[in-house]
């Protein structure tokens, strides 16, 4: 997809807030700096959209973004960030159980994971509750460019079985420095739209 378009249209906490529009919509997930913003942004290919209110300390919302006027991003506050407090987590908990079980315009969730290392704790914990959800899952699995091309189908391996990736549920190397895989992310995107 060729991104024309992109611009922050709410940062909603309630339900009530949400874009009142029947567009397809993709939720971005992931622990707090693993890449997710500059995800966003090379997907946008834009430079600072998508730092808005993601910082830890920040109000967590939920960001949504309309793109070429045809689909929303929501940017979804980043997990596992050890100075956030127990009433914070458990209002963050909340959030993204209302949005991820109650929004129809949902199509797809997008998983950044760090592509160096084995997904965390938190990373399983999330696919595991997409999955119970039957919330259809696309891992991206970036900062590529920080490790040898020849080593990353080992890495990419080593993501699909900690994750226990269910079949039907796509991964893809992506680098938001060099913007490899951008294409590739669009594409499947564009598949559940
Ligand atoms: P967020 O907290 O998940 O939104 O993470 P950010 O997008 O802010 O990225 C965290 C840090 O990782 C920043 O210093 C980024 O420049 C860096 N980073 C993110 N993606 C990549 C990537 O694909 N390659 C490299 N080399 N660095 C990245």
């Amino acid at each position: 997809m060729k991104v024309t378009s992109s611009d922050i249209v709410i940062s909603a906490v309630k339900p009530e807030q949400y874009p009142d529009v029947d567009l397809p919509e993709f939720a971005l997930a992931g622990r707090s700096n693993v890449g997710k913003s500059s995800f966003i942004n090379k997907m946008l290919n834009r430079k600072g959209l998508a730092r808005i209110s993601s910082k830890p300390g920040k109000t967590q919302t939920l960001n949504f973004f309309l793109i070429n006027e045809i689909l929303h991003f929501v940017d979804v506050p980043g997990y596992g960030y050890a100075k956030v407090s127990k009433t914070e987590r458990a209002a963050w908990g909340r959030m993204i159980e209302t949005y991820f079980t109650t929004r129809e315009q949902l199509r797809a969730v997008v998983l950044i994971v760090d592509l160096r290392h084995p997904p965390t704790e938190d990373d399983v914990m999330m696919y595991n509750f997409l999955k119970h959800y039957e919330i259809p899952c696309i891992v991206i699995a970036t900062k590529a460019d920080k490790i040898p091309k020849g080593k990353w189908q080992k890495h990419l391996k080593v993501t699909r079985q900690t994750l226990n990736l269910e079949e039907g549920d796509h991964m893809v190397i992506f680098s938001s420095e060099t913007g490899e895989g951008k294409d590739k992310a669009w594409a499947l995107l564009e598949s559940y739209m």
